[in-house]
């Protein structure tokens, strides 16, 4: 197995691909050998099941959940790096290597044709420029997956790490909770990269709810409500709610009054059960 953490193994392959490290990709690789064998172990994957990884770059990653793994399937949208991957990961049987934008393609065929019978988990170290796009889209295509371990910028896991009702917590916090239950595994720096990003990161655990944590009839109006909400944060939520919504302010005060709210209420203090009422009022 290659040594993909030492920098100088690395280098070499790169060089005699001829690849040169492309900034609007995300493309920071792994070096630091404690890493990828922790996410892979604690991803949950086992010798039974089926692991989705976005974007391996060079494969340091990929190798540690081939060896726990049945079987990986790893989207990687640079055709630079499938060369590369072909020559760092040619041991491995039970890996697919699928060129492809993972915001466009059809997970949940993905999952089935590639996973057939097997849990499914997803682990990677995402491109950082779509990492709540992605994550929305594995949560809300209700993809027949366990869990999501996956390094982010260590503000956007601070955000989603914050408790729903707390002045760190966002529209994107609501909707990571409502699907799934967060956890923080360990912290990265940025040294632990090449080339060495300007963040540290942290790698985070979404184990998937069976199901949500409150009861929303209206699950479009009740992520459009949080969205708006949350919309201009100096402003009270009647303010951002009637600007988002586009309704008028006194419809939005009563709705807020209804739930036992008064006019200066902020979004940041609202509970998910806050906004599930709130959708239910603006509903009826
Ligand atoms: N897994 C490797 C590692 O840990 O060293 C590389 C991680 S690097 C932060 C992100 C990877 O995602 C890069 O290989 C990049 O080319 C790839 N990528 C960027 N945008 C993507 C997209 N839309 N779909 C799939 N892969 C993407």
């Amino acid at each position: 197995m290659f040594n993909l953490t030492d920098a100088e193994t690395v280098k070499s392959i790169l060089t005699a691909s001829g690849f040169r490290f492309s900034k609007s990709l995300g493309q920071n690789f792994i070096i630091n050998p404690s890493i990828c064998p922790e996410m892979a172990e604690r991803c949950g994957a086992d010798n039974e099941s089926g692991v989705l990884e976005i974007g391996p770059g060079m494969g340091v990653l990929t190798q540690e959940l081939c060896l726990r793994a049945k079987k990986v399937a790893a989207v990687e949208l640079d055709k630079r790096l499938l060369p590369v991957l072909d020559y760092t990961l040619a041991e491995f049987e039970n890996l697919t290597v699928i060129n492809g934008d993972v915001m466009k393609l059809d997970l949940g065929e993905l999952i089935e044709t590639q996973f057939a019978g097997m849990d499914v988990y997803v682990c990677a170290n995402l491109p950082y420029y779509i990492t709540s796009p992605v994550i929305m889209k594995l949560l809300e295509s209700r993809l027949r997956i366990k869990s999501i371990t996956v390094m982010v910028q260590k503000e956007w896991a601070q955000r989603i790490l914050s408790p729903v009702g707390s002045r760190e917590a966002g529209a994107v916090t609501v909707a990571v909770n409502y699907y799934a239950v967060p956890e923080k595994l360990f912290g990265v720096s940025k040294s632990s990269f090449m080339p060495a990003p300007k963040v540290d990161s942290t790698v985070i655990k979404l184990t998937l709810r069976d199901k949500p944590p409150v009861e929303v009839k209206d699950e479009k109006l009740f992520f459009a409500v949080v969205k708006a909400a949350f919309g201009q944060r100096r402003k009270t939520a009647v303010n951002s709610l009637s600007a988002g919504l586009n309704l008028p302010r006194q419809r939005i005060a009563d709705a807020l009054s209804a739930c036992g709210f008064s006019a200066d209420v902020r979004a940041e203090t609202m509970t998910m059960e806050d906004f599930a009422a709130l959708t239910g009022v603006l509903s009826g």
